[in-house]
């Protein structure tokens, strides 16, 4: 007989067994009252949908130009790894470093994180470094700065605005819906359903390896 499985409480460590619940339901502590997990489904499966696309989207938006500006008849455009250049080139090296981890690296870190963790999960495996994945994906996170950055730019491309004539580039709408993709990412990812599809797919490859054990050799003809 299968046992149901055990929920700690994050507030007052209460453990409870967990029961199926029926759509967009949320179960609660039996003590306390805070929410335990709710009736999630297809959660992980938007998330990587979330993850692919926002791949595409820093892409863009590291090759193609943030903005153009015309003066005087000259028009001049960079993109983000010009400007990360520019600013090496100017001796301001730890602000170019500071651009470039929190805009490029930390933001390509976590998409690739996800992509490992995801992927493997969806067809049916399961990656060997899961839990230290899963361990450094909020740290990449946290240093994923790309709202603030983009903060930056437009308040710049605003005060230019009465110097020169401003024009957006296409990677300053790639990196805009990036905020939102990855903002999706993170509300859309349920560590709960994250860790019971790891379990399943790791039973799954346990009991075909067994089944692929146990089965008689054939003669040889
Ligand atoms: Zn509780």
């Amino acid at each position: 007989m299968p046992v149901a499985p055990l929920i700690a409480c994050p507030e007052c460590d209460l453990l409870q067994a967990e029961t199926p619940l029926p759509p967009r339901r949320t179960a609660c502590c039996r003590r306390c009252g805070v929410a335990l997990y709710r009736s999630t489904s297809h959660s992980l499966d938007r998330s990587l949908a979330f993850s692919l696309a926002a791949v595409v989207l820093l892409v863009i938006a590291n090759m193609l130009p943030i903005a153009g500006l015309d003066v005087r008849g000259q028009h001049t455009e960079t993109t983000l790894w010009g400007a990360v250049q520019a600013l090496y080139d100017q001796d301001r090296v730890a602000v170019s470093v500071l651009v470039f981890v929190t805009t490029l690296f930390a933001p390509a870190t976590e998409l690739c994180i996800m992509l490992y963790m995801l992927l493997p999960l969806r067809l049916g495996q399961v990656p060997r470094h899961l839990s230290l994945a899963f361990r450094l994906a909020p740290i990449a996170r946290e240093w994923g700065l790309v709202d603030v950055f983009m903060l930056g730019v437009v308040v710049s491309l605003i005060k230019l605005g009465n110097l020169a004539i401003v024009v957006p580039g296409i990677a300053l709408w790639s990196f805009g819906v990036l905020i939102l993709l990855l903002t999706a990412i993170g509300a859309s990812f349920d560590a709960r359903e994250f860790w019971l599809r790891a379990d399943a797919n790791r039973a799954a490859l346990e009991r075909s390896a067994s089944g692929s054990a146990a089965r008689p050799l054939e003669p040889a003809t």
